[in-house]
């Protein structure tokens, strides 16, 4: 349903309902074939299966596991590197809350990196200063759909015989040097969550050719029960992650769109990095030679020296025009939440932060130049596969005006 915008307003596609996803005539054939099988959970249908086997080579993975949630898959790629409680686990500052509390359910604690400000992703230099004896994974998060420098991170990790996992939830497609993200390091994880390049409503995906970590996140989404095994038993803590053949079933046929969807985001994020060139005070995306950013969303720099008020006074600005961006996308730094300022965890116990190391809990703002940076200038623009040049004209142009209006 769209609601009728008001004149002179032009309604965007969102990816909240069906006017911004591809959800249809197949998904519903899919999900009604797997209706009538009678067989909804994935260990006796074939959905769930046949998802896995496609995604994998999709990707160029050896193995891939479908599970519940994107949060499920980054927890299964922690279970499955198996820290021991007090083990540290190198992430960033800006990221999904799903890619941190699975940290804290392992036992292990979260050692926030600084971010570059101009990406806001994570790089070698701002992860090799927070690395200790005691670092026992890197998660890197390739932020919007445009991928972390993995070729200088993978350096410092193999180095130092650190997994690295990439959180791919928003980056579904994206390569570096022609290498999919997701198969760069040594588990890629992925969401099929409303809002993703794909979805099933809730989802997620993990990806290795490590035939270990494989094994061990195959068991960790099915209560580390030894399907198959000649005497099976539950071999471990683990829970029920999978996800069902109703969601299998859809995933399958969004599968088929997904190239599309993504050439589509592409295109016209390019179309509109362009119609804004040389408007002072806004920087477009910026992407690495020989890296395909997927644009999970749009995601401009203010410059609030040019336009007063920066971000927020843009972002209000936009919204009288129908445009509803995110100034600061997740308005503070992950560490400055409560969960972690406070370390809300089990009870009144604070485990595991009673393990951690002072250093690697320390939120001092003078450690995360590149996180406040970051933050202050960024405009989060809402994309999605529906965006056609009409509404990247219109969002081009109401930026242009609403930009000069507060720069004069
Ligand atoms: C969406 C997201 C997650 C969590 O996925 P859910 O499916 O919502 O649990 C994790 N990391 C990032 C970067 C995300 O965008």
């Amino acid at each position: 349903m769209t609601t009728a915008a008001a004149p002179g307003i032009m309604s965007l596609p969102s990816d909240q309902d069906s006017t911004g996803r591809t959800l249809g005539e197949e998904e519903i054939a899919l999900l009604s074939q797997a209706i009538r099988t009678g067989t909804l959970t994935s260990t006796k249908g074939a959905f769930v299966k046949e998802l896995e086997t496609r995604f994998a080579r999709l990707v160029g993975a050896k193995h891939a596991h479908a599970c519940s949630h994107g949060s499920a898959a980054i927890h299964t790629a922690i279970a499955a590197i198996d820290p021991e409680p007090g083990d540290e686990i190198v992430t960033t500052s800006i990221t999904d809350m799903g890619a941190l509390t699975p940290i804290l359910y392992q036992g292990a604690i979260p050692v926030f990196a600084d971010v570059d400000p101009v990406t806001c992703n994570v790089t070698a230099e701002t992860i090799k200063p927070v690395l200790s004896s005691k670092t026992k994974a890197i998660i890197v998060t390739h932020l919007f759909g445009n991928p972390c420098q993995m070729q200088d991170i993978m350096s410092l990790a193999r180095d130092r015989k650190i997994p690295v996992i990439e959180d791919c939830a928003q980056s579904f497609q994206a390569t570096q040097k022609g290498v999919p993200v997701g198969t760069i390091g040594d588990i890629g994880c992925f969401s099929l969550q409303q809002g993703k390049h794909i979805t099933t409503g809730e989802g997620g995906i993990v990806v290795t050719n490590n035939d270990h970590y494989a094994r061990r996140s195959f068991l960790f989404i099915n209560k580390a029960w030894g399907y198959g095994d000649a005497t099976p038993d539950h071999y471990f803590l683990a829970l029920n992650y999978r996800m069902t053949e109703l969601q299998g079933a859809v995933a399958v046929a969004q599968l088929d769109k997904l190239n599309d969807a993504v050439n589509q985001r592409v295109t016209m994020a390019l179309l509109l990095s362009g119609a804004l060139e040389g408007l002072p005070g806004i920087a477009t995306p910026h992407i690495a030679d020989e890296d395909v950013h997927t644009f999970w969303k749009y995601c401009l720099r203010v410059d609030a020296a040019v336009i007063p008020g920066g971000s927020v006074k843009l972002a209000a600005a936009l919204k009288t025009r129908g445009i509803f961006s995110a100034p600061r996308y997740i308005q503070k730094p992950a560490f400055a939440c409560q969960i972690f300022r406070d370390q809300r965890t089990f009870g009144n116990s604070r485990f595991p932060f009673t393990l951690a190391r002072p250093e690697a809990v320390d939120y001092d703002k003078a450690k995360f130049p590149g996180t406040y940076s970051g933050l202050e200038q960024i405009l989060v623009l809402p994309w999605n596969e529906k965006y056609q040049i009409s509404h990247v004209e219109y969002i081009a142009t109401c930026l242009r005006e609403e930009a000069e209006k507060l720069a004069q």
